[in-house]
């Protein structure tokens, strides 16, 4: 997919989210869409940035270090990494906390599904909320999104916090509109937006 096809495509999902949230009767700009750019290079990404899109998501630690210094600073979570999505054991925790601790930096915005470690255990992290991956093929499991939303009601009680307080990354390409419609306030969409990705063949 080249750059203009892209920028297209981003405008394509943010009208398709902003019915999506008409439909469930909430604001769009309270959904936030993540341009998914693994595997993409940074020219690609540059047209979608140049058509006004601000937030970006990687998914390999190596992808961000190369991309990041040829990226402008205004983009959400580089250099200045916003948020991280995916804590998902309790050395990448651990990790993240002693990092951000020697940098002597405010606390790191993550989502996560270890809630009870990061907020007894990890001070230089705060919890924002869940990063959920729902089944494929919504439509045979339509309880699906409903467990994910259920889950995020179960920590906020537990934690004992509002549920605006507490994100839930839910939806991607395949399945953002229904998502956003069960209370998604994160869609994280990569193949939408930036063409299937191609990763090299294993011999
Ligand atoms: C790659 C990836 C996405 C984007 O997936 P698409 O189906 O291409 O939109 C979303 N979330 C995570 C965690 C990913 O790794």
């Amino acid at each position: 997919m080249d750059g203009v096809a892209a920028a297209a495509a981003l405008r394509s999902v943010l009208h398709r989210v902003k019915q999506a949230a008409e439909r469930s009767s909430r604001a769009s700009d309270r959904i936030r869409v993540v341009a998914v750019s693994k595997t993409k290079p940074v020219s690609l990404l540059r047209e979608v940035y140049d058509a006004g899109h601000r937030s970006f998501g990687e998914n390999y630690v190596q992808e961000i270090i190369e991309k990041a210094p040829q990226l402008p600073e205004d983009i959400a979570g580089v250099p200045n990494l916003v948020m991280v999505e995916t804590v998902d054991d309790e050395k990448i925790a651990n990790n993240l906390d002693r990092v951000i601790g020697n940098i002597g930096r405010k606390p790191l915005k993550v989502l996560v599904q270890l809630v009870k470690h990061v907020t007894s255990s990890c001070p230089n992290l705060e919890f924002c909320g869940l990063m959920t991956i729902g089944m494929p093929d919504y439509s045979s499991t339509p309880e699906n999104f409903k467990t994910l939303a259920k889950c995020r009601t179960e920590v906020c009680n537990a934690l004992g916090i509002p549920e605006e307080q507490c994100e839930l990354s839910m939806g991607m390409s395949g399945d953002f509109e229904l998502a956003i419609e069960m209370g998604s306030t994160n869609v994280r969409i990569g193949s939408t937006i930036f063409g299937a990705r191609e990763y090299p063949k294993k011999q």
